[in-house]
């Protein structure tokens, strides 16, 4: 039977998770606490759509990335950027991977890695890079993205707004009582739904908090990633330095810059939410930082490896809260996060650490016999 569904954020997930939910003609609405949607992680990050090489030390994600690569560049052909070249460097003074390792690595996930030409062995500094490899990777454009996803929405019927928070959930026995403010009047209506789908990413655990629900543990981090105007050698090319507190700096389409981020300067601070515990709402302390860019931090080393990156022209930065599941602090894995019916019957919990990882989303939701 056709269902009433909320689905509160309007970045990516909640976005395809609206379409998917609505084509099976269940009647959607889907609610924006911004006023634009995809204006949070969805866009604020690097833009590099996975192909499995970021994860030698999780399988499983690098797997999962391998299946879900081929479907993102065919589904949203339009929105890809493939016209670059990707490199992935090793470097094993300080590296956690070797460059054995590494092209073992590739074969056994069934990934394309050959050696690098020798103008691109040229660019970097032999005596901290191992090897260099060619890879198959590629950039999504964030705004082409949302484009085509509203393009979709509107031809799945699903009603979106923008500019309305989801506030509170509770239980009415037989479904859900959604509590909902607009943010440009502060007035606040209540609308029932047979499933509420929580997709706010870093702001998952307010709607818990606000509907006296436990917390699920997440970790956040202020990130920042720098947008650079890069010399023109580098300008159709994009490298990774694997596996440890290096940088990659990567084609960022939405704007023809490449994004640049660092694992030991991207990162300003982190937090946790966890059960039991005060909770510290992630846009309030986004809203309040002070943002001092760590970008000479990042060219500063980074150069090391690469020294033509000196010439690299910082315009500015993107600055996001990005958030985790505290076991990706141990094995770098990006797992979905799915609790059906969390606190409330009906009440569903989704993030996904990559956007690749919506194809995932769509198959677990399939417990709730929903699709
Ligand atoms: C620095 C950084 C780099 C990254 N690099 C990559 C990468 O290269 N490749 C990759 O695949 N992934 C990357 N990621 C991860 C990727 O960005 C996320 O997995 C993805 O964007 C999550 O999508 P989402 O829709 O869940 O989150 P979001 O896009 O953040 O969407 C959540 C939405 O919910 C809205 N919202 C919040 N609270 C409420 C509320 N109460 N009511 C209504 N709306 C609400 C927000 O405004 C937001 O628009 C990166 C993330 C960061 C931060």
């Amino acid at each position: 039977m056709n269902k009433r569904i909320i689905i509160a954020g309007g970045g990516f997930f909640g976005m395809y998770l609206a379409e998917q939910l609505s084509l099976l003609g269940h009647d959607v609405s889907l609610y924006e606490k911004e006023q634009n949607f995809m204006s949070r992680a969805s866009y604020n990050n690097q833009a590099r759509v996975h192909n499995g090489y970021h994860y030698p030390r999780s399988i499983l994600t690098a797997l999962r990335s391998r299946l879900s690569f081929p479907r993102f560049v065919e589904e949203f052909r339009d929105c890809v950027s493939s016209d670059f070249d990707k490199y992935y460097l090793i470097s094993e003074l300080l590296g956690k991977v070797s460059a054995s390792q590494f092209r073992l690595f590739c074969e056994r996930i069934g990934a394309d890695c050959d050696y690098a030409p020798a103008r691109i062995e040229k660019l970097v500094n032999p005596q901290l890079i191992n090897a260099c490899f060619t890879v198959k990777e590629f950039a999504f454009d964030s705004f082409k993205l949302r484009d085509i996803m509203l393009q979709r929405l509107d031809a799945a019927g699903v009603r979106y707004h923008c500019g309305y928070s989801v506030d509170k959930v509770e239980s009415t026995g037989a479904g859900i009582i959604a509590h909902i403010s607009k943010l440009e009047s502060g007035l606040t209506e209540s609308y029932y739904a047979d499933h509420v789908f929580n997709c706010t990413y870093a702001n998952l655990n307010y709607l818990l908090d606000q509907s006296e629900i436990e917390l699920i543990p997440l970790k956040h981090e202020m990130t920042e990633m720098c947008l650079v105007d890069v010399p023109d050698e580098l300008k159709s090319t994009g490298f990774t330095i694997m596996c440890g507190p290096f940088f990659s700096v990567m084609p960022f389409p939405s704007v023809g810059l490449h994004s640049f981020s660092h694992v030991r300067y991207t990162p300003h601070y982190e937090w946790h939410d966890k059960p039991l515990e005060k909770y510290h709402n992630s846009y309030s302390k986004f809203d309040e930082d002070i943002k001092v860019s760590a970008w000479q931090y990042m060219l500063k080393d980074a150069a090391r490896y690469m020294p033509v990156l000196n010439e690299c022209r910082y315009e500015r930065s993107l600055w996001e809260v990005k958030t985790l599941l505290p076991r990706s602090e141990t094995d770098d894995s990006r797992p979905i996060l799915f609790r059906p019916n969390h606190g409330i019957k009906g009440f569903h919990c989704i993030m996904g650490g990559k956007i690749d990882n919506v194809y995932d989303a769509v198959e677990a939701i399939k417990n709730i016999n929903l699709i």
